[in-house]
């Protein structure tokens, strides 16, 4: 069968696929529990020959399409795309006819794009379901701005809403600067850090600052466990697998001659490989733990909820380089040597499907993305004719790899 591309048909729906992401720019809302989001999604699959279920704990919607070339019996291939739906606590600054009429909330990180993006593929993948060779998941993913919004998907069963586990899965990112509109960017390997909170409470026994000691010294053991923390971090970890631990607050005491019984600090914690993770989050307890035993006084630490390392996988990350590039051209798309230092829930599907996550440029024209307002900012702009190229990538995606799939089965 000869397939065609779909990016003249995304152009069709161009209209409808903006006055979407327009509306959603308009009613952004934050968190797990996006009602009216969810309600506009629904509204544009309705008529389409998809499965949907939503969420209990999280208004998600999930939209299972059957395609018409499965293999007769059997399991099909599976590939699922995913779009982030929520906005951000940010009062909008822009002058737009469709500006946030929330107070103190905005479509700042531009998911209002990947929502329209990701219905804009459920629609052009409907109307071509007789090409696909398995089935496709579109996973609209409410909470990821801290939320952790994929990981309630997945434990409400994201994952298996075909039937069988996806083969592969992808995700796209606009983004308002840096990037030229309609440049596609990825890579293979660590594409976003992971972030971590460290938590310490060193605790000690208060005395008059005359006499220490009569006392156990929060403060100087926890000066200890400061320093010495940077330079575990430049005897354990390689240089080439980054790792960065910064102790951001350090509280402790009340008066200049009055030893406290407590002193408290937060570091964040920056890691690119799920190993450099693992190992930071122990090391980082150690050394506190054995600072506080060399001074004789305790310690308790806890860690923040922090989002994993997301890594595309290298054969993904490469056919969606291909796919990029066979649709609009080489020049389309950049592999970025080094990853973001931003983090991304859907690290947590990568972590069980092998897939990609990739950027895409969405800074308007008139704006120099050298210095247009980044994502998160109450200025930050979304080109959002960027919506049909980002449709047509991911049903691209998904009808080529299923492809892909069912040939290596057969
Ligand atoms: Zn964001
Ligand atoms: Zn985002």
């Amino acid at each position: 069968m000869s397939l065609t591309s779909f990016t003249e048909s995304a152009q069709d729906l161009r209209d409808e696929l903006v006055a979407l992401r327009r509306s959603l720019h308009a009613t952004p809302e934050i968190g797990l529990t996006l009602p009216r989001t969810q309600e506009k999604v629904l509204e544009a699959l309705d008529g389409l020959p998809l499965e949907i279920s939503t969420g209990t704990a999280l208004s998600s919607v999930t939209a299972v399409l059957r395609g018409g070339g499965r293999p007769a019996g059997g399991d099909a291939p599976v590939v699922l795309l995913r779009g982030d739906m929520d906005g951000l606590p940010v009062a909008e600054r822009n002058d737009l006819p469709y500006r946030s009429e929330i107070d103190g909330r905005m479509h700042a990180c531009g998911h209002d794009l990947h929502t329209a993006m990701l219905a804009g593929a459920a629609r052009l993948l409907s109307g071509r379901r007789e090409e696909l060779a398995g089935d496709v998941v579109f996973m609209f993913q409410p909470g990821e701005e801290g939320f952790e919004g994929a990981k309630v998907m997945i434990d409400e069963g994201v994952l298996e809403a075909a039937g069988t586990r996806p083969v592969a899965a992808y995700g796209l990112h606009v983004i308002s600067s840096m990037l030229p509109p309609g440049l596609f960017t990825s890579r293979p390997g660590p594409m976003m850090a992971a972030a971590d909170v460290f938590q310490v409470r060193v605790k000690g026994r208060g005395g008059h600052g005359s006499s220490p000691h009569r006392a156990l010294d929060p403060v100087q053991a926890g000066c200890a466990m400061v320093t010495e923390l940077q330079t575990m971090v430049t005897r354990t970890f390689d240089v080439f697998d980054p790792v960065v631990v910064t102790v951001g607050q350090f509280h402790g005491g009340t008066a200049d001659n009055v030893i406290p019984d407590e002193a408290y600090f937060e570091a964040t914690l920056r890691t690119f490989s799920r190993d450099a993770r693992a190992l930071a989050k122990r090391r980082l307890v150690e050394v506190v733990e054995g600072v506080a035993a060399a001074h004789g006084l305790g310690v308790e630490t806890s860690f923040g909820m922090g989002y994993p390392v997301t890594v595309n996988d290298a054969d993904e990350a490469g056919f969606a380089e291909r796919t990029a590039g066979d649709l609009f051209g080489p020049g389309r798309f950049l592999v970025t040597p080094q990853p973001v230092m931003g983090s991304e829930d859907f690290s947590y599907v990568l972590e069980r499907v092998p897939g990609a996550f990739l950027f895409l440029g969405a800074c308007p024209a008139d704006r120099d993305p050298a210095t247009a307002p980044y994502n998160h900012s109450p200025e930050a702009l979304f080109d959002d004719a960027v919506v049909p190229d980002g449709a047509a990538l991911l049903a691209t995606l998904a009808r080529d790899r299923l492809t892909a799939a069912a040939a290596l089965d057969a």
